[in-house]
């Protein structure tokens, strides 16, 4: 039923995320039977599903609304991007900002940061909330640029937030190191040409967003796992969602799918691409393994080696409460220097069940290559993955009611970077799935970015930067020259910062 459709493969790759899967949730099913009707489905239960469902079932019952939520997932429960992720909540903080700037205005291009920079807050306030365990760290990231020209870039751009927005830029605490035996010293990355370091974080997603459903299971949501939502149906001012096990008549319709989004609304296929990514994790040598105390790794990292090769590490900082005590295990992503050059292996592409050729050697080697004291053959790569990203043909999430679906809501097309987005989408959103009134449209537009929303032009439009972003096909010549065009957008966007 669901043949030729986007939809999750079978068998796919372990991530370090799934060792510790919750086996209740794993196959949940809240009721043998699917529901024949509710008030709100949502599709998917990554991290935007999950937050989608914790804040509806938390405002409804603020509001003392009683409402019939069910998610429906195709597959195992929180089984694809957010556990595949490299667990970096790392923000925009001023990469891109001329480009943004240029193209929306100054006050957009701020506002596009503000927005990432305040997600780290969002997912401590409801970590500290709901107190749940899955090893929030909050840190510094350190972005780390090889090429001097990408530095210089980047310090344009860091002057130019500054200079229109002096207060906002030094509440971003963004952090110049341009010394780069200084840079060294601090962070242990060797032959580089700049850094710039800022408040950042890393966690277990798939711990919190597995938590975040079981609080809204608690609070009275469903879920139906193993259950894809094939298509949907208008029926008069309701959906009918249609599944491989029965129909579902809903109110308003949540689609949560990411890199899937196609597989329910078809006039997504030229707007999201599944584009394939790689992670590993990676057991550190006694050398680099001082977590939770002044050691090697104070910082979290992005790598900016070239266009389109950016890489991302976070160091684990023990288990639960306590850091330093249990896991210290590295999380490294990217690898794109490997397979960008072949489209077939990245672009269009869901196979997650399969690790991407040459990854598990790139990432072998990364370590030793990059930092000082750690040598050839030290540490081990135990799990290599790879994931499914869902990429917008503009490199901006597209959330909002669907133009044509009125009573379906769109949150996805993340572009490799959902952590730092999802927490302030999923609460926007959940205020205008509940109310249909204008102070909810205000509340929604004045607190996501404007060229988040979806719009009738984003969702005609037939542009698709993805593959020049990615320093591949038509246009990558003309941002090579310009150096902070595409170029420098596409690296903030898709840096997983
Ligand atoms: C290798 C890799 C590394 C990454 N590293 C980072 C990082 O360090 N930092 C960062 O910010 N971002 C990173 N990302 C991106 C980040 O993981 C995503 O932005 C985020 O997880 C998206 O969450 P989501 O819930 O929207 O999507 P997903 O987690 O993919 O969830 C979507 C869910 O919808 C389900 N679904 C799809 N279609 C249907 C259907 N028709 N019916 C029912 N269910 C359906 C899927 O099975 C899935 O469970 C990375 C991604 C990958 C793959």
């Amino acid at each position: 039923m669901s043949e030729g459709k986007l939809l999750p493969v079978a068998n796919r790759t372990e991530s370090f995320w799934l060792t510790e899967r919750d086996p209740e949730l794993k196959a949940a099913r809240t009721t043998p039977d699917l529901p024949s009707s509710a008030d709100v489905v949502i599709i998917g239960s990554g991290l935007t599903g999950a937050m989608m469902g914790y804040h509806i079932m938390k405002k409804a019952q603020k509001e003392g609304k009683q409402l019939k939520v069910v998610m429906l997932e195709a597959d195992e429960c929180c089984g694809s991007a957010t556990a595949r992720n490299g667990g970096h909540c790392k923000p925009v903080t001023f990469i891109g900002y001329r480009s943004e700037a240029k193209k929306h205005g100054a006050a957009v291009a701020n506002h596009l940061l503000t927005f990432e920079e305040a997600a780290l807050g969002l997912y401590a306030d409801v970590v500290r909330k709901e107190d749940i365990d899955c090893d929030l760290h909050v840190t510094r990231a350190i972005d780390v640029f090889y090429r001097k020209e990408d530095a210089q870039s980047a310090k344009l751009d860091l002057e130019a937030r500054a200079a229109a927005f002096p207060d906002a830029t030094r509440a971003g605490d963004i952090r110049l190191v341009e010394d780069p035996k200084v840079l060294e010293q601090m962070a242990g990355v060797t032959g580089t040409a700049m850094g710039a370091s800022y408040p950042a974080g890393h966690l277990w997603p798939y711990k919190l967003a597995t938590s975040l459903i079981r609080i809204a299971i608690r609070d009275g949501m469903s879920i139906q796992t193993y259950t894809p939502a094939l298509s949907m149906e208008a029926a008069g001012a309701k959906w009918t969602v249609i599944t491989a096990r029965g129909k579902i008549a809903a109110g308003k319709v949540i689609v949560a799918t990411n890199a899937y989004t196609s597989s329910v609304l078809p006039e997504f296929k030229p707007l999201i691409i599944p584009v394939r990514g790689a992670a590993c994790s990676i057991t550190p040598p006694p050398s680099h393994s001082a977590a939770g105390i002044p050691g090697p790794f104070r910082y979290s990292y992005g790598f900016r080696h070239a266009q389109g090769q950016i890489d991302y590490m976070i160091p684990r900082q023990g288990r639960g409460r306590v850091p330093g005590v249990g896991d210290t295990s590295l999380i490294l992503g990217g690898a794109k220097g490997v397979y960008l050059g072949h489209l077939d292996r990245w672009y269009n592409n869901k196979h997650d069940n399969e690790i991407i050729p040459g990854t598990k050697e790139y990432f072998e080697g990364y370590m030793s290559d990059h930092f000082a004291g750690w040598r050839k053959g030290e540490g081990s790569v135990d799990h290599v993955w790879s994931g499914v990203l869902g990429y917008s043909s503009d490199l901006l999430p597209l959330v909002g009611e669907h133009p044509d679906r009125p009573g379906v809501y769109v949150i996805a097309g993340f572009t490799g970077h959902g952590m730092p987005r999802i927490p302030g989408c999923s609460d926007a959103l959940s205020t205008l799935v509940l109310s249909d009134s204008q102070s909810a449209q205000k509340t929604f537009e004045t607190a996501l970015p404007k060229p988040y929303w979806l719009t009738r032009e984003r969702l005609e439009s037939k542009t698709n930067a993805i593959k020049a972003a990615m320093g591949q096909g038509e246009g990558v010549s003309a941002a090579r020259e310009t150096n902070d065009e595409v170029n420098m957008l596409a690296q903030a966007v898709k840096a997983k910062l």
